[in-house]
Order: C-alpha cells, then structure tokens, then sequence
C-alpha cells in the first residue's frame, strides 16, 4: 500500500507547506519552487543537495538552494520533486559559496553556474561517493592457465599486486597494463579472478617524498616561499626560466607535509603531460589531472579524489577552480595573465579571480605566477592587495635575451623576411642552433586579390576576410569556420590574375624552404597538428634541439622549453600595437616577451629580433628598452588618465541578431530605459568592432563606473529590464563583468 502511504505525507506537507527553494540548470536568473519529494520529509532536504525535478517536459536535475514558507505562485501548482539525490551537500561549503557568489557577481543563473561547477556525471545524477570495482585474484598459482599466455599474465600481475595492496588491479591499471576485455573475461569465466566492489579508492601507498629532491632554493625563491606562508594573495612575477615552478614546487611540498591539499591552474595550452611529469616526479603520488584528454568517468573519479582529500594536488585548467577539496592548503595559477583563465562564452568568468576569491575565504594563500602579470594584477602588487615576490635573476644562471628592433620601413623583402633578418638566421643555423620563427597568423595569406579589379575573398556571413590556405586551394574564414574552394577566376571580372595577400604561416614555410633549401622546417600552428597527438609529437620533435627552424603561432610561443632555440624572429606583431581596444598593446606586450622568453633558455646568450614597419613606436620601444615594469607603468598612467580599468570597473552588454539594427535598438532600449547612479557611464550601444560574425550582426554597451557596488546595481537593473524588453525576443544578449577584451 504505498500509495496510501504518500499520500498521507502529501496531505502532511499542504498543511504546513514549505517549498524548496531549486536552481536548475536553466539560463533564467532566479530560482523555482517545489516541495520536498513524495516520501521524503522536508528535513532531509537541505541546502547544498541535489534533486530531481520535473521542468515543463522535462526531468532536470538542481541543487536546493535553501527553504521557503512563501512563495508567488498559487499552492496547487507546486509541484513535488521527483526524488532527492544526496545525503550530504554535493559541494562543500567553500565552493558552493564562491558559486552563490560568481552567480551574483557575474550576473548568471545560479543554475547554470552549479552546473558549471559540477562534472558532468554528477550533473547528470551519478552519486558522489564513489564505489569502483578492482580484479581480484581468486587462484594462488596461474600454472593452470599455462596455455593461455596473456591469461596467465593477468593472474601473475594481480598475485603479485594482491601482495603489496590486497586489492588487486583498477580498470584503469588493467588498461595500462594492456589486458584487454576479452583476457579478463576469460580469467573470469575460468574462476581465476573476480570483480569485488570497493567504496573508496585505495590510499596512496606512500606519504610523499620529503623535501630531499628539491633544488637548494636561492635567495629570492627563499624569501618567496617565507612570505607564502602566509594567507593572502601573492604575485610571484619572474621572467620565465626564473624558477617560478621550482617555488610552486616547494611551497606544495610544504602543504602537503601538513597534510593539506593543493590546487594548480594552468592555461589550456599549458597542461601538457611535461608539465604534468613535472609534478609526478616531485610527489610521486596523490597527483591528478584534469586535462582535457579525460573521458567523463576519469574527471569524475578525479573529481572524488580531490574532494574526498585523497589527491594531494589537483592540476587543471579554468573550471578546476570549483574543485572542492577536503583540506585546501594552497592555490596557483600559473600564467596568470593567460586569456584561456577567463570564460570567453556562456558563464563569463575569470578562474584567476575566483582563485583569489577562493583563497580568501578558505584564508589560504593564493600565488599568481607570471613572467608577465596582467596590469591588473600588476597594480595590485604595487598598491599593496597582493604581495609582490621578484624572482629577477634566471634560476639556472641563463641570460635574459637581447632584444633587437629591426626596422623594415625601406627594405625589399625576400618572403616576408629582411636581408638583415636572413643573415642573423644563417648565423645562428651555422652555429647548430635551433631559430624560432613567431608569426600569429596561421593559413598561407589572410586574403586573395584579384589585380583586375581589386575583388578581395570576404566572408559572407563576417565582417572579415577568408585566409587563403594553400595545401588545401581552399578560402577558411577565421571567425565562422566557412570554407570554399579557392577560386581560380575572379568571381567578378573572371581574370585569372587572383594573388595571395599577406602572410601567413603556411607562406613563410614555403618562403623559408627557399631560402633555406638543406634546413630542417617544422611548422606548428593549428593547422598542422590537427590530428590526435600531432602537437605532443611535434613538440617533442622540437624538444630534440636538432639544427633547424622552427615556424609557428602562438600554440609554439608559450611554455615550451626548447634547449637549443638562440634566435627568435617575430614576424609582424604591428597591428597589437595600434588596436582600437585599449587591452591590444598589453596582450601584445605579453606575448612578445612570451615568445622571446624562448630564446636562449640555457647557456647560449638568446637573441630576439622583432621586424616592424614602426622601429619607433614609443610602447614597443619602453617594453624593449625599459622592460616589462616600466611598460606596466606607463599603460597604467595611460589607463589612470583615461578612466580606464583598473582604476574603472567595467562590464559589456553584447547582443546578437540576424537582422541588422535589431541588437542595436535592443540595447538602445536597455540604455534609455536603465536607471543609474550619476557615477556610472553607459557608452553606446555601438556595433562591434567586427559587426557582422557567423552571418549574426553584433553590437554592445559598455557600462564604466569608478565605484563597484553602482557598477553592479546597474547591471541588475538592466538584467531586469533585459529579461521584460519585447525587443530582447528577437537578440541573443549577454553580460561580460571585467570583459578581457571589447570585440
Ligand atoms: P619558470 O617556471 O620561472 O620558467 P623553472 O622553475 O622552470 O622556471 O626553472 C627554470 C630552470 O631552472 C629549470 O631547469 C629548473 O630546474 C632550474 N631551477 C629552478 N630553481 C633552481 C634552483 N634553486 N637551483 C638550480 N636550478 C634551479
Ligand atoms: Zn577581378
Ligand atoms: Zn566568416
């Protein structure tokens, strides 16, 4: 009589009702209310838990978010969750806070944050305990298996495991290990093993090493990891080879002998499995990582490892930040000016901030490592809210490099290089080094022209040209991924004379194969390492340190640790410094000295020579003359004088629609309807910078305010209008706080 007996509770419930408060993972900015679940007291409900829930035709799954007596809608539609998921909140505290909070400070649904927060098997309902299943050996002499080779392997690999752990082989490890389905099912079926199921994962065999494999800390690492003892955020700014990791290395050691745990973000570019072994090797247990190489089932279990306390440091990048952990001891954010860190899409967040969020409520020290900082960060160091650590001497006593500006204002080029450029090559290639080619711009030329009549390959559905892509005779546009074949005729006046405009990296390959006929040339870009381990292998290729030329974009500028690179060549990095948003000249400030960071990592003396059409650009020359400090402080006066961040706060509202002017007068009519402080400026609404993109017209707000909390009430009152405005029917609208860049 079950029945009989839910429906009593039910009549219970309408009595006194009170109705959980859920967010599910839809894009609407509140919560929704239901009772608790047939069968289950409202008590057992508690904040932090996931249930079920049926939303319109659908069953979803939400976090309560906390209990309510009063609600707007009539009693009778509230409707019963269908059933509760957890016994224990599915996020500890900490996090589920910096959840509530980046909700709220970015202005997203709750819902969609939570989801963001959660791997996905847990969004999907999977419990958050795990229990897992290891091959237990159930013979004590494979002997009789002698005629099935690998059969027999399988039972002496688990004899022997069983003997130091009693717990025999992991899916994983059986995997590794190359036994396949069919060998463990013969062993099965023979009776020689069994799948027994284990609630927890085993603990690490081992505490981690001491700190006998650390490197003696010099006096700079030394004074550094003093201050990282203590809370607060610290900005460890070092040029790279300086030793910044060494500190990482050393400051987790330290956390984990207290028994704590360490988290490590890294740009998405940056978690490769070098860097993964890096770690490893230190503490050559408790390391997971998130990558994305990970099947769901992997990032949950390491998911539970971290939060369950058994990894010791977690290494991932941007949404490990919502990692929980059982003892948090440490955070880093390695590269921490690296644009991967901030959400570009969807739930708009920056991880570094959270990081530093984070760290302060668990009062925890937060490390930001970067040779160099974002300007932001920067400022805070200067200003006293982080902790400013230098490391100014190369930890392995290699030179900084020279930088040489090479003006090519007057000069003929030979395939996009200078006479004086060809010449520097060849004198590093004869001397068996390895010479780095940068250019950040990936296909053979960014455009096609016709001689004729000057037609040029633009995109139909962009504001942008199609890069024309020789190996394949094929127009790609950048921005929307539309491809074509390359037309051999003008498609207006059907001449034949059609030429590549520009280069590209595909162009100074082939330039380079003619200049330099006997030169190894490996090019690394998106293109050439589309294929599955492509970039790993060619990467490691480059690793080797063989005489040659490397050629690439940015995929090859940052992180890598080439030994024999001596020279590198940036191609044409002019236009970041005439940009119309006021972030270009320092991201490209950034990358130059990314790119020249890997010149000369060892004992050859490193040179970087910079080609450009503007050898006298005032920023171009303090970043080479002056270094990165004194380019800081002049953009940050620069910044201070125009009201820019950081001594503003800013925030974007984009919108998007297929028909023109639609994204303009909705925002039109959010500007003219939204109340605000007098300390808060809106500027525009304007078209983007790139009006129309993947055949959507594109326009924004930008909202500026030297106060924080009016920047913010004015974002709340244009979401509240936004959602109302008949006209947002006919857009796609989204709020960016602390926008990385205006397009
Ligand atoms: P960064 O992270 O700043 O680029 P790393 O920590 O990778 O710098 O250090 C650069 C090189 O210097 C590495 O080869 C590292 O092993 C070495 N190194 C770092 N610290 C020390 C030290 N205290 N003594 C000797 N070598 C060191
Ligand atoms: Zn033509
Ligand atoms: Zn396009």
């Amino acid at each position: 009589m079950p029945r009989l007996i839910s429906e009593n509770i039910l009549v219970k419930t309408l009595v006194n009702p009170i109705y959980l408060e859920v967010a599910v993972p839809v894009p609407l900015r509140h919560t929704f209310h239901y009772l608790a679940p047939i069968n289950c007291p409202v008590n057992l409900c508690k904040t932090g838990l996931r249930v079920e829930v049926s939303f319109g035709r659908q069953k979803l799954i939400g976090v309560i978010l906390g209990q309510t007596e009063s609600t707007d809608l009539p009693a009778e539609k509230i409707k019963p969750a269908e059933s509760l998921l957890d016994t224990e909140p599915v996020l500890p505290n900490e996090v589920f806070k910096l959840c509530l909070w980046a909700a709220d400070y970015y202005h997203h649904p709750i819902g969609e944050v939570l989801h963001t927060a959660l791997p996905v098997l847990l969004r999907q309902g999977e419990s958050t305990t795990g229990s897992y299943q290891r091959l237990i050996p159930l013979w004590t002499d494979p002997e009789p298996l002698s005629k099935a080779p690998r059969q027999r392997a399988l039972v002496v690999a688990l004899l022997e495991q069983n003997q130091s752990n009693g717990q025999g082989l992991s899916k994983a490890e059986l995997k590794d290990q190359e036994f396949t389905t069919a060998i463990i099912k013969g062993v099965i079926e023979k009776g020689a093993a069994e799948w027994q199921t284990f609630q927890d994962a085993p603990k690490p065999a081992s505490a981690p090493p001491a700190a006998s494999n650390h490197l003696p800390p010099s006096t700079e690492q030394k004074r550094a990891l003093d201050s990282l003892k203590t809370s607060g955020t610290h900005l460890l700014f070092g040029v790279t080879g300086s030793g910044k990791t060494e500190v990482y290395l050393q400051a987790i050691a330290e956390v984990i002998a207290k028994g704590q745990q360490a988290l490590v973000l890294v740009p998405e570019i940056g978690l490769t499995p070098q860097t993964i072994r890096r770690f490893e090797e230190r503490f050559s247990v408790g390391v997971v990582a998130m990558h994305s190489g990970l099947n769901n089932r992997e990032r949950l279990s390491a998911w539970r490892d971290a939060a369950s306390g058994r990894a010791s440091v977690i290494i991932g990048t941007r949404s490990a930040i919502f990692t929980p952990m059982k003892s948090p001891g440490l955070i880093v954010i390695d590269e921490e000016h690296d644009a991967s860190f901030k959400q570009q899409e969807g739930f708009r967040y920056s991880a570094r901030d959270l990081a530093v969020k984070r760290g302060h409520q668990e009062k925890i020290p937060v490390i930001l490592g970067s040779a160099t900082p974002a300007l932001e960060s920067y400022a805070n160091a200067i200003n006293g809210k982080y902790q400013m650590l230098r490391l100014d001497e190369r930890a392995n006593k290699a030179k900084v490099a020279q930088y040489k500006i090479m003006g090519i204002e007057h000069q003929t080029l030979s395939e996009g290089f200078s006479p004086q450029l060809i010449e520097l090559m060849r004198v590093h290639l004869e001397g068996n080094n390895q010479v780095l080619v940068f250019l950040n711009r990936r296909g053979f030329a960014p455009v096609l022209h016709c001689r004729q009549c000057l037609w040029l390959s633009s995109c139909q559905r962009c504001d942008a040209k199609m890069t024309y892509h020789l190996s394949s005779r094929t127009l790609v546009c950048h921005h929307c991924s539309s491809s074509f074949r390359a037309p051999t005729q003008c498609p207006d006046c059907k001449s034949r004379e059609l030429v590549p405009l520009g280069l590209g990296t595909q162009r100074l390959e082939a330039g380079l194969e003619q200049l330099f006929p006997d030169e190894n040339i490996l090019r690394i870009d998106r293109d050439s390492t589309r294929l599955k381990g492509a970039l790993t292998d060619k990467i490691a290729e480059a690793n080797k340190g063989q005489r040659g030329i490397l050629l690439g974009t940015q995929l090859l500028a940052k992180g890598h640790h080439f030994p024999n690179v001596t020279l590198v060549a940036v191609i044409d990095l002019d236009s970041g410094f005439y940009s119309s948003d006021y972030h270009a000249i320092e991201r490209t400030g950034q990358l130059l000295l990314q790119v020249g960071g890997r010149a000369g990592r060892e004992q050859k003396q490193g040179t970087v020579a910079i080609q450009t059409l503007f050898p006298e650009q005032p920023m171009l020359r303090c970043l080479i003359e002056d270094g990165y400090e004194t380019f800081c402080e002049a953009l940050l006066k620069e910044r201070e004088q125009n009201q820019l961040p950081p001594y503003t706060f800013q925030a974007v509202i984009r919108a998007e629609a297929v028909k023109a002017g639609n994204a303009i007068n909705f925002l039109e009519g959010l500007s003219n309807s939204c109340t605000h402080h007098e300390l808060v400026e809106l500027l525009g609404p304007i078209p983007s910078a790139m009006e129309k993109r993947a055949g959507k017209y594109r326009a924004q707000l930008l909202i500026s305010s030297t106060n924080r909390r009016y920047l913010h009430q004015t974002i709340a009152s244009a979401v509240k209008i936004a959602e109302k405005l008949p006209s947002a029917r006919s857009v796609r609208w989204s709020i960016d706080v602390d926008p990385f860049d205006l397009f």
